[in-house]
């Protein structure tokens, strides 16, 4: 299995880790779009949100739940924006559910 993530979960390949647990790992994306980008990233290889198990749905609880802490280490408690992008038409481009928090400036554009 080649997967980036996994590599870096692992520690094969360096990231900028903003917290850990046992079930969660969370790390800079390489190419932020905000002042603040971090990739929240389930431990467990799981290809996308399409491919969610009924017995991973804590899993993606714990990852909402790590955005809280991470948003009081980075000072950004005053709102942030959590987004999946899930497979071929989304521009899903690492085959590894992540979620993306975007914070440290007020966001205009909005998709929805
Ligand atoms: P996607 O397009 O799959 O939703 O998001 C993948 C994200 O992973 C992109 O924002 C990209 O910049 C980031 N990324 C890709 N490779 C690496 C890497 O090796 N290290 C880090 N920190 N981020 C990466
Ligand atoms: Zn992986």
């Amino acid at each position: 299995m080649d997967c980036i993530f996994c590599e870096i979960i692992k520690g094969n390949i360096p990231s900028e880790k903003v917290y850990e647990d046992e079930f969660i790992t969370a790390f800079n994306d390489l190419n932020p779009q905000m002042p603040v980008h971090v990739l929240i990233v389930p431990k467990k290889h799981i290809v996308s949100a399409y491919e969610l198990a009924e017995e991973d749905a804590e899993l993606v609880g714990k990852a909402f739940l790590a955005s809280k802490i991470i948003a009081d280490k980075l000072g950004v408690n005053n709102g942030y924006r959590i987004i999946n992008n899930c497979g071929e038409d989304a521009g899903q481009t690492v085959k590894h559910i992540h979620f993306h928090m975007l914070a440290g400036k007020t966001m205009g554009d909005k998709i929805i």
